[in-house]
C-alpha cells in the first residue's frame, strides 16, 4: 500500500489569493481604536503596517493578485504536495479516504512563509527599513527573518522568554537569517520593563511580545510591525494552500466531506479551509469544517466572543474574536504555535455563523496521533500539526464505527524537526495533559475591555 502524491506543475500555482470577506453573509464586526473605542480607518493603522496590507485587511474583492515577485519566491517550494495517506487509512482500518496537504516543504518548515514573503515584499515596496515582530516557538520568527533576508530588510524578533531559553535551535535559525532576537519581556520597551518590574522572572507570552514589537514600530517611522497570524491579510495570504488543494483534489477526482485544521491564531486552518468554505457560502458545494485546538489554550471552545486587545499592554486595536483574555499566560505545554489568547476575527465570525465547528484535544492524544502518523507516512509533524492529525484520525475512526466512507482532508502545516525535545518528553512519559482551569479563564475574561 503506497502513499499517493498529487503534484501540481508550477504553471498551475494560483496567481491570486482568495478573500472570504467577499462571500460572507454578514460582514465582520468593525475594528475599534484602542484609546477611543471608535471605529478605526486605514490611516490609524499606517504607523504599524504598509498601506497595501491595510487595504487587503479591509478589502471586499474576492480575488487579490499575488505580485509577480512573490510568485517567483513561492515557486521555490510551491505548489506543495497533496498526499493520500493510504498507509494510515490501512493502519486505522477505516473506509474513509484521508488526504493531507504538506506545508513542511517550505524553507522554514511550515506554512508561515506564505505570508512572511508578501509582508516583507509590501513593506520593501513602501520603503520600510526594519520590521519588528514577536515569535512564540520560533516558527514565525524564522519565517519572517528569512523573508527579510530575501528583501534586505532588518528584522527584530521579540521571542517569548520561555521559548528563547528552551528552543535554542529556532533562535539560531532566526539569527542565521540575519535577524536580531530579543528575549521578551525585555528592557528595550516600556511594555517589557513594566512586566519585568512586576515579575522579574516572567516567562513571557505572545501578548507581551506583541506589545513590545508594536511599541518599537509605533516609535520609529522606518519600522513597521508584522504579525504571523490572526489578521485578515495573513489569512488571505494562506489561502494559496486551499486553492492548490482544490486543483489537486480535482486531479484525484475527489472532494472533501470534512476538512480539519489546527488553530493557534487561525491562519493555516483558514488557508486550507476558506476556499472550500467560500464554495459552500456561494451554494456550490457543501463541506464540514473542523478547527482543532489544544485543551490547554481553548480560545474557540471555551473563550468568549468579545472585543479584546491583541496584546497585553493594550496598544493594538480592539477586535471582536474568541478570546481567553489578553492577560492570559498559557501553561508550558508543547505546542508553542497554539498559545495565543485570541482567535482570528474571521475564524471567530465563521464559528458564530455556524459555518465551522471547533473541538479541543489533549496534548497526549495529539502526540499519540502524531507518532502513529509518522510511523505510517514517514513525515514527523510539528506538535501543532498533531492536533489536526488527531482530529482527522478521530473522524476516520468515526467513519469506521458508522460504516461509511467519507473523504477527509487535513492540513499538515509543518514538520517537527525543531521540536524533538517535545517528542523526547512524550516518550519519556513526562508530558502531561493540561486542561485550562475554569477559574483562571473566568479571571482573565473579567479583565476584558467593556465595549458595546
Ligand atoms: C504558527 C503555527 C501554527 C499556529 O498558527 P496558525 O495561525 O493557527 O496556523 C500551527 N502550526 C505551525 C506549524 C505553526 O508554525
Amino acid at each position: 500500500m503506497e502513499t499517493i502524491k498529487y503534484v501540481l506543475d508550477e504553471t498551475r500555482m494560483p496567481t491570486a489569493w482568495y478573500n472570504i470577506q467577499a462571500d460572507l453573509p454578514t460582514p465582520l464586526p468593525t475594528t475599534l481604536h484602542p484609546g477611543t473605542g471608535q471605529p478605526i480607518g486605514p490611516q490609524d493603522l499606517a504607523p504599524l503596517f504598509p498601506m497595501a496590507l491595510i487595504m487587503q485587511e479591509v478589502s471586499q474583492e474576492r480575488m487579490i493578485d499575488i505580485p509577480e515577485e512573490v510568485q517567483t519566491i513561492y515557486r521555490q517550494w510551491r505548489p506543495t504536495p497533496l498526499f493520500r495517506a493510504r498507509r494510515l487509512e490501512q493502519a486505522l482500518d477505516t473506509p474513509a479516504k484521508i488526504y493531507y496537504k504538506y506545508e513542511g516543504v517550505s524553507p522554514a518548515g511550515s506554512h508561515k512563509p506564505n505570508t512572511a514573503i508578501p509582508q516583507a515584499y509590501y513593506n520593501k515596496q513602501e520603503g520600510v527599513k526594519r520590521l519588528a515582530t514577536e515569535t512564540g516557538a520560533g516558527q514565525w520568527g524564522s519565517s519572517l527573518a528569512m523573508a527579510c533576508a530575501l528583501f534586505a530588510i532588518q528584522c527584530d524578533v521579540y521571542m517569548v522568554r520561555v521559548s528563547y531559553d528552551q528552543k535554542p535551535y529556532r533562535r539560531a535559525l532566526i539569527e542565521t537569517y540575519g535577524a536580531r532576537v530579543v528575549a521578551s519581556p525585555s528592557e528595550e520597551t516600556h511594555a517589557g520593563r513594566a512586566i519585568l518590574a512586576e515579575s522579574p522572572d516572567s516567562r513571557g507570552s505572545l501578548g507581551i511580545a506583541i506589545s513590545e514589537a508594536v511599541e518599537i514600530a509605533a516609535q520609529d517611522v522606518d519600522t513597521r510591525y508584522a504579525l504571523g497570524s490572526v489578521l485578515n491579510h495573513v489569512l488571505l495570504h494562506q489561502t494559496i494552500i486551499g486553492q492548490e488543494t482544490m486543483t489537486q483534489l480535482e486531479m484525484a477526482g475527489d472532494y472533501p466531506d470534512i476538512i480539519v485544521g489546527c488553530t493557534g491564531g487561525g491562519s493555516n486552518f483558514a488557508g486550507i479551509a476558506f476556499p472550500f468554505i467560500g464554495a459552500k457560502l456561494r451554494g456550490e458545494q457543501d463541506v464540514r469544517v473542523l478547527a482543532v485546538e489544544p485543551a490547554a489554550c481553548p480560545s474557540l471552545t471555551r473563550g468568549k466572543y468579545a472585543y479584546d486587545f491583541g496584546d497585553t499592554a493594550h496598544l493594538t486595536p480592539l477586535v471582536k474574536m474568541h478570546t481567553l483574555g489578553n492577560t492570559f499566560v498559557p501553561p508550558g505545554f508543547h505546542s508553542g504555535g497554539l498559545r495565543y489568547h485570541g482567535m482570528a476575527p474571521l475564524v471567530s465570525h465563521l464559528l458564530e455563523l455556524e459555518q465551522i465547528e471547533a473541538a479541543s484535544i489533549q496534548q497526549l492524544d495529539a502526540f499519540g496521533a502524531g507518532v502513529e502518523f509518522a510511523r505510517c507516512e514517514g513525515i514527523l509533524p510539528a506538535p501543532e500539526a498533531n492536533h489536526a492529525v488527531a482530529g482527522a484520525i478521530n473522524e476516520a475512526l468515526r467513519c469506521k464505527e458508522e460504516g461509511v466512507s467519507r473523504t477527509i482532508l487535513f492540513n499538515l502545516c509543518g514538520h517537527g524537526h525543531f521540536d524533538m525535545q517535545a517528542y523526547t518528553d512524550y516518550f519519556a512519559g513526562t508530558l502531561q495533559n493540561y486542561e485550562y482551569p475554569a477559574e483562571e479563564i473566568a479571571m482573565a475574561l473579567a479583565g476584558l475591555p467593556s465595549v458595546e
